[in-house]
């Protein structure tokens, strides 16, 4: 199950989430992964503390276990 919005991350990067016209987005929030089209989703990864983010087309951002992160996009983590 994907992980709730307030349950995610850092303030840091929940922060940007609520506030999209932040300045320097791109180097908190970075895009991991190309867009996995079936979830039309895409696949996000906060650089402050390491937590990962799905942000659905249209709907709220939410967090990825690593498990879903492997099985999703296939990203393989240690
Ligand atoms: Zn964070």
């Amino acid at each position: 199950m994907p992980i709730m919005f307030a349950e995610t991350g850092c303030d840091f990067c929940r922060k940007y989430w609520t506030h999209p016209f932040l300045e320097n987005r791109d180097e908190i929030i970075k895009l991991l992964a190309d867009p996995n089209w079936e979830r039309q989703a895409r696949l996000y990864q906060c650089n402050k503390c390491g937590a990962y983010w799905d942000n659905p087309n249209g709907a709220y951002p939410e967090g990825l276990t690593k498990e879903e992160v492997e099985q999703f996009y296939g990203i393989k983590n240690s």
